[in-house]
């Protein structure tokens, strides 16, 4: 008899938070824009937590976070509240943050993203708003306090624990970041804290329902460390099965050593937290119309998932779709430049090669001073056959860097395709007569020389003319 080796599977469930991009924090009327701020320069009473401040809800930042939950494929709540979640923390002024507890503005969603060339889903709890706590920095003899952070609008959604695989949180947590940017929702820049992602993970048997005991990894900020400190937590929970240690995997709290690559125990969870919830008494509840919602919604329109797909339908590869999706100005570009050359292919490659290349080695170079109209044009003259893809390669630097009709271009270096028959044939039939010998050997047999031909009829035009008419005129010249 052989024995059964028990196969397991993790669960994996994310809370993410995202910096909302509104002008003003959450509940005060400071600036949200703090990137580049001395330390403590947009506070106030409210931000400060000062008793006897009074807070007032910023209308940007839940029309924000309901855009969220709306391109997340939420239901959002007519009817919402804030809650007081209380807790002690040196960068918490107020002794409390202001969030949402059993009435958030967003519930129920689903998000499609593409894993590895396949279309899942995975299901979204909550989206609930709230405000972020200040900034502690500890040096050798002193901890400084920076409040600039106190009081940012939040978005937390959290995710059914849906994710069976490390591939399939980082897919996810890359569209998440380009739903919130394709959307002008948040930044959502990981190393700067704008998206922070907490990872729930556990393991089970293969066929069990129920979930074995998790475990938690707070506030993550690269996707690769996700990945990685998930392969260790899997490994590790599933040789503790394994060894017959299950009653090992305890829930607690653990950190990830990005040197390592380790994860380590930080803290257990010996009984749940009492946050004291209650409802916030200096704020009224949030209500939305049926037509309010419809307005929001009219802004999500295709999802990065959806273009992702639409892609590969169109014959492009998964890392190319993938890289296409891959920032929002680039695929502003891409889309305005094919909806005018009506060939997504040709312009992916463009807007991959030529374009990608030339924003890597000029990483001082904005795409926002770039005029797409200029590679629709460039495009064009190739697809009418005025210049090759040689020669449209030639000069894009120079539409691109100095922002250059191409037309011009190849009007003032001469650079037009000949694509005029007449002119054509009489390159050709000149090559021939000068090539007597090889015409001859050629129609004895030596097909190779083929190739000859149309190189030297090329080089007398200079690489003007069409290659492709050259090939046939030669054909039709070599048969007679
Ligand atoms: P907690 O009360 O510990 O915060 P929640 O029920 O609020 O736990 O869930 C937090 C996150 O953890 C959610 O994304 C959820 O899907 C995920 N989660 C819950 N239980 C498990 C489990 N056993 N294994 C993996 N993820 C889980
Ligand atoms: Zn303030
Ligand atoms: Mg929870």
């Amino acid at each position: 008899m052989t024995e059964e080796i028990q196969q397991y599977e993790p669960v994996i469930g994310l809370e993410i938070h995202a910096r909302l991009k509104s002008k003003t924090k959450m509940f005060c009327a400071c600036s949200n824009d703090t990137w580049k701020a001395e330390p403590n320069e947009h506070t106030c009473p409210v931000c400060m937590g000062f008793p006897g401040s009074l807070p007032t809800i910023n209308k940007q930042a839940v029309y924000l976070g309901r855009k969220m939950g709306i391109a997340l494929g939420c239901e959002v709540k007519k009817f919402s509240k804030f809650d007081r979640k209380s807790y002690f923390y040196p960068d918490l002024p107020a002794g409390f943050q202001t969030s949402q507890f059993d009435e958030p503005v967003c519930e129920h969603g689903k998000v499609q993203v593409v894993v590895e060339g396949e279309a899942k889903t995975f299901r979204i709890n909550r989206l609930h708003l709230e405000n972020d706590a200040g900034k502690s920095t500890h040096s050798e003899n002193a901890s400084l306090l920076d409040w600039n952070r106190s009081g940012s609008p939040l978005a937390e959604m959290v995710t059914e624990a849906d994710f069976r695989s490390p591939k399939d949180v980082s897919s996810f947590l890359k569209e998440i970041q380009r739903i919130l940017r394709f959307f002008d929702i948040s930044d959502a820049d990981m190393e700067k804290g704008m998206m922070r992602c907490d990872v729930n993970v556990s393991i089970r048997p293969v066929g069990q329902e129920k979930f074995g005991t998790k475990v938690e990894m707070k506030n993550m900020n690269s996707f690769r460390n996700i990945e990685k400190a998930l392969e260790f937590e899997i490994t590790r929970q599933t040789a503790l099965c394994n060894a017959g240690k299950k009653d090992e995997i305890v829930q607690e709290t653990r950190g990830f050593n990005a040197d390592t690559g380790k994860t380590f125990s930080q803290r257990t969870k010996e009984e749940a937290m009492d946050y004291r919830y209650f409802p916030e008494p200096d704020l009224p509840p949030l209500t939305i119309t049926d037509e309010e919602i419809e307005e929001i919604r009219k802004e999500i329109t295709e999802l990065p998932s959806q273009k992702i797909l639409r892609y590969l339908d169109a014959g492009i590869g998964i890392a190319e779709a993938d890289a296409l999706v891959g920032d929002k100005h680039l695929n502003e570009v891409l889309e305005y430049v094919t909806e005018k050359t009506g060939d997504l292919k040709r312009t992916s490659n463009w807007i991959l090669g030529a374009v990608s290349k030339y924003l890597n080695d000029n990483i001082e170079y904005s795409l926002a001073d770039f005029n797409a109209d200029n590679l629709v044009i460039l495009i064009q003259l190739i697809q009418n056959n005025k210049i090759s893809n040689k020669v449209a390669n030639q000069i894009f630097e120079e539409v691109i860097s100095e922002n250059k009709n191409p037309e011009l271009i190849i009007e003032e270096k001469g650079l037009a395709q000949e694509s005029d028959t007449g002119a054509i044939e009489a390159l050709c039939a000149e090559v021939l007569a000068e090539k007597a010998d090889l015409v001859e050997a050629y129609k004895s047999g030596k097909d190779k020389l083929f190739g000859a031909f149309v190189g030297q009829v090329m080089k007398k035009s200079k690489g003007k003319a069409n290659p492709q008419m050259v090939n046939e005129v030669l054909k039709k010249l070599l048969q007679q």
